[in-house]
């Protein structure tokens, strides 16, 4: 006989939105088990997703910077790359932050199992080869992988998902990355910085499809130089195993239909992850795309069941995962009031240069038929990049002609993505691009970049406006 526990809230999946739910629940005295297939909590995020990437990023960073830094007079030589030890660090970090949850997990007394758990009915989940839990409150936060194309799943493993990628296995001579998103352009980038030649293939016309053109431009420039060869428009129509490598026909307008590589990174997005585990025995409904549909307060059709993070809707993001996973938690505690409905979710692709935007882009504006008045300030005049040697980079500010309230901030270059959190800020908390304009920001920054966009928008110094509000 299964061991059977009882526990107020359940949660399946210990991702960043999972364990985010649980600690939060557990913090506000909601008796909480968390279930999570692997052994160590992190999901996706920690384990083969944004810790170890943003690890490689960053090494892939260095070696940028130290070739860079031969524009100021100061030569390094080829970097020597010792795999196993850069491999062992990558690891390190993931392990570190994976048992410190755990740790966590002990500390706020919520219950871990580790597991597979699939629906036996609405109050009910049994993990396989692990106790059956009962709920009074579920949150499935069963997130995404990736997605495989069947005409290129031919089973090789020089065949590389996201996840392959990421065990830094080999360093290839040759990458073709079939994608051109987010994952595509950055173990792109890492695997460029580590000396292998990268080809990628974009089905669209541009990089980075659905991100404002001008942010999109300055990595494109970039990448011409990084990358082996940029194909857009272009369709990988079959793969074949070789000796060693991969044959690969490409369908377009390129060069040469035919080309032979050591690996294909396949990085065509992702797909939730809401098959096989009950929800068609609960009621729980997806949509055409596999996502569960959720309310403004993430609840599914069955009130008492909520589903948050990538298994519940784009963007796939892992700190709209969380935020989702905190408004669930908050709900089952009791403020049964809150719904979703943030103005701003960042974004954050991070390449060289890293590209960031928040609010409304410009792209959707023009999809909306909206107007809206945009601020636009390039790097070139900036102090800060002159002294970093990187004047490639744009920032702007999007408000509404009707009263100059910020919808949209996007930047690119380099650390945008710390940028961007300004913001965010000020687009929740209704700021004007004058307000923005009126804030003294730390000089020679690249922060500034974002006021002066602001000001761009006014024609005149911020001191201006400080002198009107005393005078009037
Ligand atoms: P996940 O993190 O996917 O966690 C879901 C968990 O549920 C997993 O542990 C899974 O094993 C478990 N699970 C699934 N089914 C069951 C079941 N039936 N029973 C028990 N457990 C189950 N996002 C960013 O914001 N910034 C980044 O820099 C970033 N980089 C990324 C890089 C890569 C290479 C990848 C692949 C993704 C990246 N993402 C990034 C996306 C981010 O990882 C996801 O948006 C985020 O992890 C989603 O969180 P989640 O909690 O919804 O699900
Ligand atoms: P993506 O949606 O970002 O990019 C996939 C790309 O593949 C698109 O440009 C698409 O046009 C292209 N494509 C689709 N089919 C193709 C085909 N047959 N041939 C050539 N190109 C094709 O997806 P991804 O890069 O796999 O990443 C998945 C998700 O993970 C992202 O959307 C994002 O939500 C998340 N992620 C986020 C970060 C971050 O926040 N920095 C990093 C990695 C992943």
């Amino acid at each position: 006989m299964a061991e059977i526990i009882q526990t107020k809230l359940d949660v399946l999946g210990g991702g960043p939105g999972g364990y985010g739910a649980a600690f939060l629940a557990a913090d506000r005295g909601v008796q909480t088990t968390l279930i999570d297939a692997a052994p160590k909590p992190g999901g996706t995020c920690l384990h083969v997703g944004c810790i170890p990437s943003k690890a490689l990023l960053h090494a892939a960073d260095v070696i940028h910077s130290a070739r860079d830094v031969a524009q100021f007079g100061i030569q390094y030589g080829e970097p020597q790359i010792d795999l196993a030890a850069f491999r062992a660090k990558e690891f390190k970090i993931v392990d570190t932050m994976a048992t410190h949850l755990l740790e966590l997990c002990k500390r706020r007394e919520v219950k871990h199992i580790s597991g597979r758990g699939t629906f036996v009915d609405d109050h009910t989940i049994q993990v396989e080869n692990g106790p059956q839990v009962r709920f009074a409150h579920a949150i499935i936060a069963t997130g995404s992988t990736p997605t495989k194309l069947p005409a290129l799943d031919i089973g090789s493993p020089h065949i590389w998902d996201s996840t392959a990628a990421l065990k830094l296995e080999s360093i290839p001579k040759t990458l073709l990355v079939v994608g051109g998103g987010y994952i595509g352009l950055e173990l792109g980038t890492v695997y460029a910085a580590l000396g292998t030649k990268v080809t990628v293939v974009e089905l669209t016309p541009t990089l980075l499809p659905g991100v404002d053109p001008d942010l999109v431009q300055p990595l494109q420039a970039r990448l011409k130089n990084e990358f082996a060869n940029i194909f857009l428009s272009t369709k990988v129509a079959q793969l074949a195993e070789t000796k060693g490598g991969v044959q690969v026909t490409l369908e377009g307008d390129v060069p040469e239909k035919q080309m032979t590589v050591e690996k294909v990174l396949v990085a065509v997005g992702r797909k939730p992850n809401s098959a096989g585990f009950g929800l068609d025995k609960i009621g729980v409904a997806v949509d055409a795309k596999g996502f569960i549909q959720v309310n403004e307060q993430r609840k599914t059709g069955v009130p008492h069941i909520f589903a948050i993070g990538d298994v519940a809707g784009e963007p796939m993001l892992a700190h709209k995962a969380a935020h989702e996973g905190k408004l669930a938690a908050q709900i089952i505690a009791g403020d049964t009031t809150l719904v979703w409905e943030p103005r701003a979710v960042p974004a954050v692709v991070f390449t060289d240069p890293e590209i960031a935007w928040c609010g409304l882009t410009e792209t959707d504006a023009k999809k909306q038929g909206r107007e809206v008045k945009v601020g636009k300030f390039r790097w070139g005049a900036s102090g800060r990049a002159a002294t970093i040697g990187r004047n490639d980079g744009v920032s702007k500010v999007l408000v509404d002609p009707k009263n100059d309230m910020i919808l949209g901030i996007g930047a690119s270059g380099p650390g945008a993505g710390e940028l961007i959190a300004e913001g965010v800020v000020a687009i929740e908390m209704g700021a004007t691009a004058k307000d923005l304009a009126l804030c003294i920001h730390p000089h020679p920054t690249l922060t500034e970049t974002i006021s002066e966009a602001a000001e761009t928008l006014h024609g005149l110094a911020s001191h201006f406006f400080v002198m009107k509000k005393k005078v009037v």
